[in-house]
């Protein structure tokens, strides 16, 4: 089933690890770490999917310069992944848009299982 416990973390519903906040972005830990290191960008606005930041693209550039910086903020300078999940094959648990930062070691060169 599909869920939006960011809502919830964005409106303090819920409790969450943030290592960074801003008024567009937070940068939560995973609860379910697949990496040493596994953060949660998250937009504070639901967007639901990339096709909803039609008319705010310029949010997107953002997320992804945002994951770069926290990614270096983090120590991983030795390189790390970033993973959208999107719809029912794409394995998307959460329906709030959001990008994954795995790394803090060597990631395999498997993506698909
Ligand atoms: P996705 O398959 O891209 O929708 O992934 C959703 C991610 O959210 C999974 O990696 C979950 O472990 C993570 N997640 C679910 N609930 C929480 C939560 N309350 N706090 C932090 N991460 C969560």
């Amino acid at each position: 089933m599909i869920t939006d416990v960011f809502c919830k973390i964005i409106k303090g519903e819920l409790k969450s690890e943030a290592v960074y906040k801003d008024e567009d972005f937070w940068v939560v830990k995973d609860i379910n770490p697949q990496a040493p290191v596994h953060l949660l960008i998250i937009p504070v606005k639901h967007f639901l999917n990339i096709e909803d930041f039609k008319s705010e693209g310029e949010l997107l550039g953002k997320a992804l310069l945002l994951a770069d910086k926290v990614a270096h903020e983090q120590g991983l300078e030795k390189g790390y992944r970033l993973i959208i999940n999107e719809g029912e094959h794409g394995g998307k648990l959460v329906s709030h848009f959001h990008i994954h930062i795995l790394g803090g070691k060597r990631l395999g060169p498997k993506i698909v299982r």
